[in-house]
């Protein structure tokens, strides 16, 4: 296992750049989730990692041996990296069975027979396929292929295991069974993980800490929770979470105009511009700072969402145990919003 760091790193097509500045690193053991929106350049990274392609600028390491480096045009191959890989599409052998599948790899690096035997079995063991050993890749369903791939990965000993949107072609059933596949696949062999999705809730269900990409850049890298509650950027706000980004006006230490209410705000700059508005921040009365009109009311069991409207337009979003339905006025108090400068 080890830590994988990444500097400067830049990759253009054709004189197109599909990743820019990026510089971070992945700890030891770690699970980081690369989460953005379609064409920002997640799958573009991993590949770079993978040994795949050649970065255009900046340096790679795994631990402290450079992998990549684009200034020297040194670049390790993708065998040599010691690192696993899931698929959307398993990538398992058709012809070979669940068995043979996970063998191979140990067969092509030389393990005498018995030692290979008994890793398959353990590996088996691990992902919950003992029964499915000599079943064919076609015999099985989407989730045990994965778990296969998985398992795959587990005999090879792995320094890093890189997914790529491993669930995208699994029902939504099995999609939450197959979050905690790999999250005990992550507890078990302690590997470092880094997981491609643009499904938010994957990411958060999963990840130790989150990469928000946009258009080649990595934004924020940051546990769930700080995502959620200090956004540093409007895409990270509105990205991550329920919620509103607003306009401040008047910033007087730590407290702005929002929304034509006083309210008190929380930052980590000197200049905020703007605030997000969680539903936490929202308390709905009728002694309240601004007048808002329900747009929406939704039924969540046990609650509803409110979809509100300002006067100026804006829409927030609420929640609250009481019905209310739309067109109804309500008053709505402000209380410590995260502010930022976008
Ligand atoms: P994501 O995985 O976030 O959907 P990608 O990493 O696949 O995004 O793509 C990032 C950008 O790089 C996109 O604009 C894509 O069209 C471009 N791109 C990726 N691979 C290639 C390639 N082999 N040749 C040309 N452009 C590519």
């Amino acid at each position: 296992m080890a830590k994988l760091t990444f500097e400067n790193i830049g990759k253009s097509f054709d004189g197109v750049p599909a990743l820019s500045d990026i510089s971070t690193t992945i700890k030891d053991g770690e699970f980081v989730a690369l989460l953005g929106p379609s064409g920002c350049g997640k799958s573009t990274l991993l590949r770079l990692m993978a040994g795949f392609d050649l970065p255009t600028t900046g340096q790679i390491r795994i631990g402290s041996d450079v992998v990549a480096d684009a200034g020297t045009g040194r670049s390790v191959p993708p065998e040599a990296r010691n690192i696993g890989f899931v698929f959307q599409s398993y990538a398992l052998w058709p012809h070979m069975s669940v068995r043979r599948n996970i063998s191979y790899p140990l067969e092509v690096r030389g393990l005498p027979r018995a030692d290979r035997d008994a890793q398959v079995d353990a590996a088996l063991e691990a992902t919950a396929l003992t029964p499915y050993g000599d079943r064919m890749p076609s015999d099985l369903s989407g989730g045990q292929r994965q778990r296969v791939a998985l398992a795959r990965c587990l005999v090879l000993d792995p320094t890093a295991v890189l997914l790529d949107e491993p669930l995208a072609n699994l029902d939504v059933a099995l999609r939450a069974s197959m979050q905690e596949v790999f999250l005990d696949f992550h507890h078990r062999t302690k590997a470092t993980m880094v997981y491609v999705t643009h499904d938010q809730s994957e990411a958060m269900a999963m990840a130790d800490r989150i990469a928000v990409m946009d258009q080649g850049r990595i934004l924020q890298i940051d546990t769930p929770e700080a995502l959620y509650a200090r956004p540093r950027s409007r895409f990270v706000a509105e990205f991550i979470g329920q919620g509103a980004v607003v306009p401040l006006v008047d910033t007087i230490e730590n407290a702005a105009m929002v929304l034509g209410a006083r309210v008190a705000v929380q930052s980590e700059t000197a200049t905020p511009t703007h605030a997000c508005l969680r539903p936490e921040n929202l308390t709905l009365g009728e002694n309240g700072d601004l007048r808002v009109t329900v747009e929406r009311a939704t039924y969540l069991g046990g609650s509803y969402r409110l979809t509100l409207k300002t006067l100026c337009d804006h829409l927030l979003v609420a929640e609250t145990r009481q019905r209310h339905t739309a067109g109804e006025q309500l008053g709505l108090s402000i209380s410590n919003p995260w502010a930022f400068a976008a």
